[in-house]
């Protein structure tokens, strides 16, 4: 079984942007919001305030991602 990012407690979001950013420095060498496998997206209303819509077309079991968010938004976990 593959392992991926899961956004897990996305109600702790505050939308910093630092998962976007190592993803995309990890994935593509370079720091990029759009270009990242990690894309932080306003909700549309009340809670949770941000979603994660990840790119699963790809390897996203980097730890570095996981542990750069300040709120333990993420997991890793077996698909
Ligand atoms: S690093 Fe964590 S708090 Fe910051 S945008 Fe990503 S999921 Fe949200």
């Amino acid at each position: 079984m593959a392992k991926i990012l899961k956004p897990a407690r996305m109600e702790r979001c505050t939308g910093c942007g630092l998962c976007e950013l190592v993803a995309s420095r990890i994935a593509k060498e370079k720091h990029s919001y759009s270009d990242s496998f990690v894309q932080i997206r306003k909700t549309a209303s009340g809670q949770p305030f941000f979603k994660a819509v990840v790119d699963y077309g790809q390897k996203t079991d980097y730890p570095e991602v996981r542990d750069v968010c300040p709120e333990n938004c993420f997991d890793i976990v077996e698909e």
